[in-house]
């Protein structure tokens, strides 16, 4: 691993939570994020996300910001946690209220308490006319998982992710939530973060989504990733909008990698291009011994 010097606290400024959906197949969470994307609950730029690149950051009406990972399904969360990558710092578990809670429901419960992540309830499809939120609160409750309407200390809200019903206070309420986790980074140093997700693009090369943790990433960054390294040639936002830089809690796709690295794979910021290509072969030549010894096996 990649040694870190610890910040001193008064180099560390407030930062978006980043947040996962998850919950059961067809309970709502690509409507949920579809809506969150295009709706007017967001400040300016309505709608104005035009390329999908694993996660993305909206602005509030008062100005806070929240990043959603825009992947909706629990594979890159699990991916993410078997690296040791935390990039989740409050999961929505979305259970539909004319349904019941589902295995997978059950799934993001378990993930989210193992990793420690703070969970907020959307009971969605409330406009349907058989919706009972009422009875999946009631299973919750079953589960341990109090609501806090009935004095429990689970933060939920109904919601119709279709119609948009609630979402604005289901924010709120993810909002309040981070605020007790008192999110902070340094933004003034080189970064460090994750791979979202990555790919070999036609036109482009390999691309790469990455959310910055902590620092600042620019172009002409040497970044190192799992085996895979390269100077970054250019950044875009989920706004196809080219950027400079990229701040903690920002997602970016960049532009430069030798490889496609993992989801969940951490990045660092060389000085050299020869330290970043050295841990790199290092990494490649570990895993082929490796691959060696269970091919023996
Ligand atoms: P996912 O599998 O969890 O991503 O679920 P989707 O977002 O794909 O939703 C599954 C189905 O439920 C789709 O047909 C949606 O249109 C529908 N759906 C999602 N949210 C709502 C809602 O709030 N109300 C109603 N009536 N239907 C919804």
């Amino acid at each position: 691993a990649v040694e870190e010097e610890a910040d001193a606290e008064e180099d560390l400024q407030p930062r978006a939570p980043i947040v996962t959906v998850m919950g059961h197949v067809d309970h709502g969470k690509t409507s949920l994020l579809d809506y969150i994307r295009k709706a007017n609950v967001i400040a300016g730029e309505a709608g104005g996300i035009t390329q999908h690149i694993g996660a993305y950051n909206v602005k509030l009406e008062d100005g806070r910001h929240i990043t959603f990972l825009d992947t909706p399904g629990h594979e890159a969360f699990t991916a993410m946690r078997a690296r040791g990558a935390k990039v989740t710092d409050v999961v929505i578990v979305i259970v539909a209220a004319d349904d019941n809670v589902m295995p997978q429901t059950k799934e993001a419960l378990n993930h989210a308490m193992a990793a420690g992540v703070p969970i907020v309830f959307a009971i969605n499809k409330i406009d349907k006319p058989n919706a009972n939120p009422d009875k999946i609160k009631e299973e919750l409750a079953q589960m341990n998982f109090l609501v806090e309407e009935w004095g429990g200390k689970y933060q939920s809200q109904d919601i119709s992710a279709k119609k948009g019903t609630g979402v604005k206070e289901l924010l709120e309420k993810v909002l309040l939530e981070a605020e007790m986790l008192d999110l902070k980074a340094n933004p003034n140093r080189k970064a460090t973060g994750s791979i979202i997700e990555s790919s070999l693009d036609k036109g482009r090369g390999y691309v790469a989504t990455v959310l910055v943790s902590n620092g600042t990433l620019h172009v002409g960054d040497i970044v190192l990733a799992g085996k895979y390294y390269g100077k970054i040639k250019a950044m875009f936002n989920e706004r196809n909008q080219r950027m400079k830089e990229a701040g903690p809690s920002e997602p970016v796709l960049i532009l430069g990698l030798n490889g496609a690295p993992a989801a969940g794979d951490t990045f660092h910021v060389f000085d050299t291009d020869q330290e970043a290509r050295e841990i790199a072969n290092k990494r490649e030549q570990l895993q082929r011994e490796q691959g060696l010894r269970t091919q023996k096996m």
